[in-house]
């Protein structure tokens, strides 16, 4: 379809739309246009900084195209579909120097587990911390039946992780080190993060502002309570040749002291939690809005 076309049916409808330019189907005039400036003018760039100027330029043009024909600014959003994380940082950052339409973030075909993750988390991380970017996506390739919903729980992530938007409890749990030999905490920490998964949406239906919460569990007394302190509720487990006690700490105070098996522990730190959520949080006089 004419993209004349499809603007007049946006303007018709008054839904947004979205610009997208995607390095593969540049306009090839455009992008020889470029190369010969390059040549004759000895500019020195190489081809993939010539190929993110035309993208940018690109969907420059095309945004001035759609608002002569008639979308109004804040129908419009700009996406370049890019494959390397500098080529997204360096194409993004160029938009939002020449226009302040919003702009849509997403590495493409980013592949596959770990790669993807964190090739897409690297790239839109840096721009959202620079204040770039007003929605994203991040593409994962999934394992055969895999779960699609694993993109969204990526980028929520990503937005939680920058203090951007809370989704969810965050729970901190160190990575452990010479200083414990146990894999209590581990298990506590797994433990903690199961449970809070299962209440968060009851607790959402209940309380506003619960998924701020953060929760920590750690590994010594030694440096566990730094940590623990940080959080809303933390909890320092005994480290190697430490006394079987666990300090607990609510809002950077000490609060009590915990002992007893695993099982004992993790079911008085869901005593505790439970208390907190109630007490801290204000009920919700109406149900929130559902994710869409
Ligand atoms: S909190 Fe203690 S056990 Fe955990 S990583 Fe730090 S020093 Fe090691």
């Amino acid at each position: 379809m004419q993209f004349a076309t499809i603007c007049k049916i946006a303007v018709d409808n008054g839904k947004p739309v979205r610009i997208g330019v995607n390095g593969g189907s540049l306009n090839p005039e455009l992008v020889m246009q470029k190369m010969e400036e390059n040549t004759d003018k000895n500019l020195g760039r190489t081809s993939d900084e010539i190929i993110n100027e035309c993208m940018v330029l690109s969907a420059i043009q095309s945004t001035e195209l759609a608002l002569e024909c008639g979308l109004r600014k804040d129908q419009i959003i700009i996406s370049c579909k890019v494959s390397v994380p500098q080529h997204l940082i360096e194409v993004y950052r160029e938009l939002a120097r020449q226009t302040d339409q919003p702009l849509h973030l997403g590495l493409t075909e980013a592949g596959m587990g770990r790669k993807g993750l964190i090739w897409s988390s690297t790239a839109i991380g840096i721009l959202l911390n620079e204040g770039i970017g007003d929605t994203i996506r991040v593409s994962l390739t999934p394992q055969p039946g895999g779960d699609r919903r694993e993109e969204v729980y990526a980028a929520c992530e990503i937005l939680q992780a920058l203090g951007l938007r809370s989704f969810s409890p965050s729970i901190t749990a160190c990575p452990g080190c010479g200083r414990t030999t146990s894999t209590t905490f581990q298990e506590l920490a797994e433990h903690v993060e199961a449970y809070v998964r299962a209440r968060m949406p009851e607790w959402k239906r209940q309380y506003e502002g619960v998924e701020s919460l953060r929760l920590a569990v750690m590994g010594c007394v030694v440096n566990g309570p730094g940590e623990s302190k940080a959080a809303n509720i933390g909890i320092s487990l005994p480290g190697t040749g430490e006394a079987p006690s666990c300090p607990v700490y609510i809002d950077g105070k000490k609060y009590k002291t915990l002992t007893g098996t695993p099982e004992e522990l993790a079911s008085q730190f869901r005593v505790i939690i439970d208390e907190y959520v109630a007490t801290r949080y204000t009920p919700r006089v109406t149900a929130p809005p559902a994710l869409v």
